[in-house]
């Protein structure tokens, strides 16, 4: 093993001293994500440091650095906006290397009339979101942590935003990409509107987590940009059960509303609906698109709403209005660190799926499964969830729980509270039959079921790993688990 020093001479040598930071504050938070935010808040940073944060310029010195870190065995981890939330950028490997795109920035084509935008791995999603709408389009994409994640992570994570129900997830959206594999080699998947040429291997690519390759630039497709035909309707529910029913009913019709959500009472008090649906759960739909269409969608869930007496009508402005402050930018992380070092008061979520004939098995079972057996159910200020990204077939569920944190210091936060809750979740779900893991990524956290969740198939994952990275040097640690 190179010692810390010669890994950062070797990494200035290969990209030049401004491009290789040691600043230890820098290093102390490139060694954690949003998983460890309470120990962030109050400076403990407890997982060995990273010998540098390289940010590289272009494929070909991260070609350069890859090829350098397989040589010697040095645990590589990818970074570009740092929203993740389940451990994927933690260094748990002394002397790794954080290797952030965030200085790879360049939009490089928006074409209007293949409908194609390239961008590198460290744009940000709210900039060419910005740049595509200036030529009336849209990217379609809109993750709450917009204003935050870059294409490269949100790439790596499988990630999907509030208008999935009618664009889809990332894994819809990706045409061509390239990518950096640890022996150095430099791909690219061609842009085509489809084709039978083997398996896709953009999927090979595409929710790595940073465990096989490090994404450098990425093609998306672009939709026509309609707001001025949005719509929202919205319907206060008598409970889970006949909300999912309702939603099922909507999907499993052909209506594509571009975001649909159903929240229980609890979780939708946190967000002020119990202002207007006291102790009820709440329904809402978007409707985007050609007028006509928009028309359709609303005339079409408004009929199928009218088949449950027990559900009354919200005033869709409501949700409008709430729906369009949503999104996480660097401020509202600020605020949330002020709120935590205040109050002691903490929350995480959790997202799963499930087909339609277990979504709401999962609901029940998790709720009473921490009802029942989280020691410290005392310490819960919150418990509760939601679903917000339907498909023909299922649904997606976040579970959202919030906690005190006064009765042990914030060292003991993860092993006290997130770890069994996340775990009860995990539990529950994978026993119902759906998947652990709807887009956050596996992380650090999720690993220890990774067999469990993918079963048999978990030869072809395990084959891709020995493959791509046979030395072990891409993300220690995430989506696999290392063996103690
Ligand atoms: C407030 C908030 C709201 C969120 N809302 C959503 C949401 O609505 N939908 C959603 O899907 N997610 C959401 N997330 C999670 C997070 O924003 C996404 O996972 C996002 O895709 C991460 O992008 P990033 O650029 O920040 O990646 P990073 O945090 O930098 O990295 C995420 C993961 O990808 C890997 N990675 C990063 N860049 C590369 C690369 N170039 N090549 C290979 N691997 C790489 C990293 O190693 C890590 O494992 C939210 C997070 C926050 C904090």
């Amino acid at each position: 093993m190179l010692s810390r020093q010669a890994i950062v001479d070797q990494l200035t040598h290969l990209v030049g001293k401004d491009r290789v930071i040691t600043d230890e504050p820098v290093l102390r938070e490139n060694s954690v994500d949003r998983y460890r935010k309470v120990q962030a808040v109050f400076g403990i940073y407890e997982l060995p440091l990273p010998a540098a944060v390289v940010k590289p310029a272009d494929a070909a010195q991260v070609s350069a650095i890859l090829k350098f870190a397989d040589r010697h065995g040095i645990n590589c981890v990818p970074k570009t906006g740092g929203s993740a939330t389940e451990g994927g950028l933690e260094t748990i490997v002394k002397n790794s290397i954080v290797l952030d795109g965030s200085d790879m920035n360049r939009i490089i084509e928006i074409n209007p009339t293949a409908m194609l935008v390239t961008a590198q791995c460290g744009v940000n999603l709210e900039v060419l979101e910005n740049q595509v709408r200036r030529h009336g389009l849209t990217i379609g994409h809109s993750p709450q942590s917009k204003p935050l994640a870059m294409m490269g992570g949100l790439v790596a994570t499988r990630s999907i935003g509030q208008f999935s129900t009618l664009y889809g997830g990332i894994e819809d959206m990706v045409v061509g990409l390239e990518a950096v594999f640890p022996d150095g080699e430099i791909t690219r998947i061609k842009n085509v509107p489809r084709r039978a040429c083997g398996p896709d291997i953009r999927h090979v690519i595409i929710g790595n987590e940073g465990a096989l390759c490090f994404i450098t630039e990425i093609t998306l497709k672009l939709y026509r940009y309609y707001p001025e035909n949005n719509s929202f309707q919205a319907y206060a529910m008598p409970n889970m059960s006949s909300g999912f029913d309702l939603l099922r009913e909507v999907i499993t019709a052909g209506y594509r509303p571009s975001m649909a959500r159903l929240y229980d009472a609890q979780d939708g008090a946190q967000h002020g609906f119990d202002q207007f649906a006291p102790d009820r759960c709440v329904l809402m739909f978007m409707g985007e698109g050609p007028a006509p269409i928009v028309r359709a969608t609303a005339d079409g869930i408004e009929e199928i709403a009218a088949r449950y007496p027990d559900q009354d009508p919200i005033d869709g402005r409501i949700i409008e209005n709430w729906f369009n402050h949503l999104n996480w930018g660097p401020e509202k992380v600020m605020e949330e660190r002020e709120l935590i070092r205040k109050t002691l008061n903490t929350g995480f979520t959790t997202e799963v799926s499930g087909n339609w004939d277990c979504i709401y098995p999962i609901y029940r079972n998790v709720l009473d499964r921490i009802q029942r057996d989280f020691p410290h159910g005392e310490d819960l200020t919150l418990l509760g969830g939601h679903s917000s990204h339907s498909y023909q077939t299922g649904t997606n569920l976040y579970f959202v729980y919030d906690y005190n944190i006064k009765k042990c210091p914030p060292e003991q936060e993860l092993a006290t509270y997130h770890i069994p809750l996340n775990a009860m979740i995990v539990e529950e779900t994978l026993k119902a039959g759906g998947s652990m893991v709807h887009h956050h990524g596996i992380g650090k956290y999720r690993t220890p079921w990774t067999r469990q969740e993918h079963g048999s198939a978990y030869y072809i994952l395990d084959r891709l790993k020995q493959v791509f990275d046979p030395n072990g040097i891409m993300n220690k640690g995430t989506i696999f688990p290392v063996d103690k």
